[in-house]
């Protein structure tokens, strides 16, 4: 019995790897007397070597499924072990992880055995087992089966932290080609459900205290990337219309592994698109955190990222009459623009100027990369040739001075700024 158990437990979470959308921040759900785990503090995401995150129990209730989508590994056509928990099995498999430490939450997905509400009401079953019988109080991140009835959707948002359900391709026309009987139309009804109900019992807490939380944690999709062969410019802007339409949290985009010799994609062997799929990640966050309009970094005429240099820095090369931007006198949005500038340092920089005008070392102190800023910025005590280097001059300079792991080992994540 114990080795079935882990032999399902080997065959579903191995198959569960390929969902990256397992970040658990964003919520702050607190532990009662008698229960057990709490999402306030200690959740942490860990990644594996090539980047996916570990952190959480990370199964699918089953592998088995109705549907063939040629990019999935649990495709009915694909000749693989098959596997199915039981609720009791999930339930039991949370808890003891919980208890000894090896987890912080519970990501739970699932192929789709028979149809979506026979699936949806087993995940269902999962979750509430979880919060009103064993009082975890850990993290859930439960995926939306496409399909599920509306009933069911929203039961579940009132015990899952987050919600999610996959865009997978990010055009119609790439889920067709591969998963001809899955539709974004399906996608955005689910996801349109759970945004309206999470505005629903937002405003209905504000009038009665005792309301449940909904989805505290919010919704996320995920794309997979270079499978189809859409740009970066099709998915940023897909990206950026969910976010705006359905209030995501996140949207994560996941590099393809091959892993069928389907002639629609990538042969076997071909490296997961790791480099391409960080620099999504930061255009994200550029247009999350850094005031970036989406047509600024990718257009008709640079419908692509750069892979050797970061968006922001590759916008600023393209942009050359926006510099040198003035450390002392420029507004923040203005300083958040400028290559080796994040957040934080903005922020400080904003902050220390009231109190006189900055120079470089101040500027070093305050954690900016200045081996990249210096070709963007004056400050009180700049040299006087700044803006004389051609952009191109410019990017090979940073290049060359660049510690960037991934220039010596191409297959390494980068990290974000
Ligand atoms: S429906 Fe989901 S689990 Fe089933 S084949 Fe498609 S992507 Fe895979």
């Amino acid at each position: 019995m114990l080795e079935r158990i882990r032999e399902k437990l080997q065959i579903l979470a191995d198959a569960a790897k390929y969902d990256v959308s397992c970040s658990s921040s964003g919520s702050n759900r607190k532990n009662t007397s008698q229960g057990i785990g709490d999402t306030g503090s200690g959740i942490c995401h860990s990644y594996t070597e090539d980047g996916r995150c570990v952190s959480l129990l990370k199964i699918l209730l089953t592998n088995h499924c109705i549907y063939d989508c040629a990019f999935c590994v649990s495709r009915s056509s694909n000749d693989i072990k098959r596997a199915a928990f039981t609720v009791d099995e999930v339930v039991e498999l949370t808890m003891n992880f919980y208890r000894r430490n090896y987890i912080e939450g519970l990501f739970l997905s699932s192929g789709i055995f028979k149809n979506a509400d026979f699936t949806m009401e087993r995940m269902l079953r999962i979750v509430k087992k979880l919060r009103l019988e064993e009082n975890y109080n850990g993290y859930i991140h439960l995926k939306t089966i496409p399909g599920a009835s509306e009933e069911m959707v929203t039961e579940a948002g009132l015990y899952a932290d987050r919600m999610s359900i996959n865009l997978e391709m990010p055009t119609e026309s790439g889920l067709k080609l591969l998963a001809p009987e899955k539709s974004h139309e399906e996608v955005k009804r689910e996801l349109g459900i759970i945004r309206n109900k999470m505005v629903q019992f937002k405003d209905e807490r504000k009038l009665i205290k005792s309301t449940p939380k909904f989805v505290p944690a919010g919704q996320s999709t995920q794309m997979v990337v270079g499978a189809t062969p859409e740009s970066d410019k099709d998915i940023m802007h897909t990206a950026d219309s969910y976010y705006k339409t359905f209030s995501l949290k996140r949207v994560y985009y996941s590099g393809y592994i091959p892993i069928s010799n389907d002639s629609r994609m990538p042969v076997l062997g071909t490296a997961p698109p790791l480099i391409r799929e960080n620099r999504l990640y930061q255009t994200d966050w550029l247009m999350r955190f850094y005031d970036f309009g989406i047509d600024e970094i990718l257009n008709d005429t640079h419908p692509n990222l750069d892979m050797d240099i970061d968006p922001k820095l590759s916008w600023a090369l393209r942009n050359p009459f926006f510099f040198p931007i003035d450390i002392n006198t420029a507004d923040y949005k203005e300083i958040l623009r400028v290559p080796g500038i994040g957040v934080r340092s903005a922020q400080k920089i904003v902050a220390s100027r009231k109190f006189g005008k900055l120079h470089i070392y101040q500027l070093k102190k305050l954690g900016i990369a200045y081996n990249r800023a210096q070709h963007f910025i004056r400050c009180a005590d700049s040299p006087f040739q700044l803006n004389e280097k051609e952009p191109h001059t410019i990017k090979q300079i940073i290049l060359n001075n660049s510690k960037s792991k991934y220039l010596k080992h191409p297959v390494d994540q980068l990290s974000l700024f």
